[in-house]
């Protein structure tokens, strides 16, 4: 039944034909948050992007394993191994443990996430609970000659790699991106692009608050952490094997951090690390990366508080393709919830037995309207035109079960719970059967009184000519 599903490697620099190692099987990994602080929107967008593809590969027929990790440990302030572990500056800003900042912003991701009707991961596995699988990593890489030790921390000899920069296209003679540099750089570096798969508890670390022991002893510092990178190559080897089917992260990413794991990975394992690297543009505002930063880092919780739905943030992700930057302004956040609202009373209406009989020509149309859902999907996960073929469905003509059964299809694939306005709990149903009554016989006070009440139990009773209709606040 499926036809060819072409999405863009990063890796070859172009849209290919989309084959999984195990037919119908999708191994999906995704770089997850660092849980120091609260995840802007531009983060949550790049989760979102990541849903949306699993959701596609899911309608297209596949069975997807995914993984998105939680880094809780290693990610120094900046991504080329220099300043402290993010972790640990959050632990100190806030006089709370690393453990404590994790699950406090581990709860709060969760939440936005749940908000936002992404789907929970496969698996979402912890920096920290890897300690073990990153060091048998490192070891490997040791034996193997791919690295070397300093006394301040064990490091990836990118020499040795091969074909080191194949992500980012750089040449490696040129000013590599990811080079260190500045106050902490190690003299007995061998070249400023290695990177540390472990750091000693000594010298700028000195003071780290989360250490293990290892077995590399350097001028007798054996505890330490490890370097942000190795997280991603241990849990991906432990949870979904040596070769993965998609990779996914931010282009940020590309030069560095991805860069990086495949260095790691291919030399351990001898084979590709993903068959396919996918990455999501950033969220900008004024032009430029949505970053905490430049305090352009808004948390989905200030924009609820200023009335917006969390799934009308979702419509605003799903008018942009995953690789082109959006700009996120209030207005067109604004002009999001209305068309959302919009494509919410279609549906409800259409439940409400609104609508077409339909026409002769309506079973040619719908399924003309499947194979274009299928076909944008299958073309790099075009997002933005599923959106517009559902609102072509939304406008068109079709037959009353067949125009709801579409958008309810379509709906699901861009996760917009647009079934779930007429999903009333009893009680409120009831409560807008007493206010209808109540103002039939022209108890207005007790109408009102009855409006609050649903309002307060998070729905509104909108009066159509049809009757009540009743929807979500
Ligand atoms: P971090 O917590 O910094 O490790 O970032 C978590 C994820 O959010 C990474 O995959 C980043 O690529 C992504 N990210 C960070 N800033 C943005 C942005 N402005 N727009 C989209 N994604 C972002
Ligand atoms: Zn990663």
């Amino acid at each position: 039944m499926r036809e060819m599903l072409r999405v863009y490697n990063t890796l070859t620099r172009q849209k290919e034909e989309f084959k999984p190692i195990t037919e119908d099987k999708v191994l999906f990994y995704q770089c997850g948050p660092t849980v120091y602080w609260t995840q802007h929107i531009g983060n949550l967008r790049a989760m979102t992007m990541a849903d949306l593809i699993r959701r596609s590969l899911q309608y297209l027929g596949y069975e997807v394993n995914f993984v998105r990790n939680y880094t809780d440990v290693g990610h120094l302030v900046s991504d080329q191994d220099e300043g402290e572990d993010k972790m640990d500056k959050g632990a100190r800003a806030e006089g709370k443990t690393p453990a404590e900042i994790a699950q406090k912003y581990i709860d709060i991701f969760e939440n936005d996430t749940k908000a936002l009707n992404i789907l929970e991961p496969t698996h979402k596995p912890r920096a920290t609970e890897y300690i073990e699988k990153m060091q048998e990593m490192v070891s490997a890489l040791l034996d193997k000659g791919f690295a070397y030790i300093t006394p301040k921390a064990v490091y990836f000899d990118v020499s040795k790699a091969k074909n080191y920069t194949k992500l980012s296209g750089q040449k490696f003679e040129q000013n590599i991106v990811g080079a260190g540099s500045g106050d902490v750089s190690d003299p007995e570096k061998k070249h400023p692009a290695d990177f540390a798969l472990w750091f000693f508890k000594t010298g700028v670390h000195s003071n780290a608050l989360q250490t293990w022991d290892s077995q590399w002893s350097a001028s007798g510092k054996a505890r330490g952490f490890p370097g942000w990178h190795i997280e991603c190559s241990a849990m991906i080897k432990s949870l979904l094997g040596d070769t993965i089917d998609i990779h996914m992260g931010g282009v940020e990413h590309i030069p560095v951090h991805h860069t990086n794991e495949i260095a790691q990975s291919e030399s351990v394992n001898g084979v590709p690390l993903s068959n396919y690297w996918l990455h999501n543009e950033h969220l900008t505002v004024n032009g430029g990366k949505m970053a905490k930063s430049q305090g352009t880092g808004f948390a989905l919780s200030e924009l609820t508080e200023k009335g917006c739905a969390p799934l009308a943030l979702r419509y605003f992700f799903l008018q942009a393709h995953y690789r082109s930057k959006q700009n996120f302004t209030w207005e067109s956040l604004d002009a999001a919830q209305t068309a959302y609202r919009r494509l919410q009373s279609v549906v409800a209406g259409l439940k409400s037995g609104q609508g077409n009989q339909g026409t002769s020509e309506s079973e040619e149309k719908r399924q003309m309207y499947l194979a274009q859902f299928r076909d944008v999907l299958e073309d790099d996960f075009n997002i933005p035109q599923a959106l517009a073929i559902t609102w072509e469905v939304a406008k068109s003509n079709l037959m009353r079960e067949d125009q709801l059964d579409l958008l309810m299809e379509f709906g699901q694939v861009l996760g917009l719970c647009l079934g779930e306005v007429l999903r009333v709990p009893r009680e409120v149903e009831e409560l807008v059967g007493q206010r209808e009554e109540a103002r039939k016989v022209g108890n207005y006070a007790e109408a009102d009184r009855l409006r609050e009440e649903i309002e307060k139990s998070g729905y509104t009773a909108k009066d159509t000519p049809e009757g009540p209709r009743v929807e979500k606040k």
